[in-house]
């Protein structure tokens, strides 16, 4: 698998107002805006930070997934996952399956910034939620 860079570290907060002066204040990161993923029920706010980026992560609903992993962390912030960008995502996923790594996404969906993306099951991925995506 061809793994270009580190795309973002998705961050999962309660609100994103309560945490982004540390992000853009304190650590000084370019905020670049938020985004609404509807198919996840998730605010995005995108910190830039070299050739990556930091994205924290709000539910927008109480069925949210991210919703669903602050409460079993306490209803506290924490890492959500690892995003690498890879050449080509289908290419991956196909190398994927052949290695037996339990996906969550089997195909390609459009996660924020209309980039395609998908899951690697957490149990494949050291206990660390996993998502492979294309270049925007
Ligand atoms: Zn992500």
């Amino acid at each position: 698998m061809k793994v270009k860079k580190i795309s973002h570290i998705g961050i999962s907060v309660p609100s994103i107002e309560d945490y982004i002066g540390f992000f853009e204040g304190f650590l000084d990161l370019e905020f670049t805006g938020t985004e609404v993923v509807e198919d996840q029920k998730v605010k995005v706010a995108f910190l830039t930070i070299g050739e990556s980026r930091i994205e924290l992560l709000e539910p927008t609903a109480p069925d949210s997934p991210v919703q669903k992993y602050i409460d079993k962390n306490d209803g506290k912030p924490r890492i959500h996952h690892v995003a690498y960008e890879v050449e080509d995502l289908e290419a991956a996923l196909e190398e994927a399956k052949e290695a037996g790594i339990k996906l969550i996404d089997e195909k390609p969906r459009i996660g924020a910034g209309g980039v395609r993306i998908a899951f690697i099951h957490p149990r494949a991925s050291a206990g660390v939620l996993t998502e492979l995506c294309e270049q925007h």
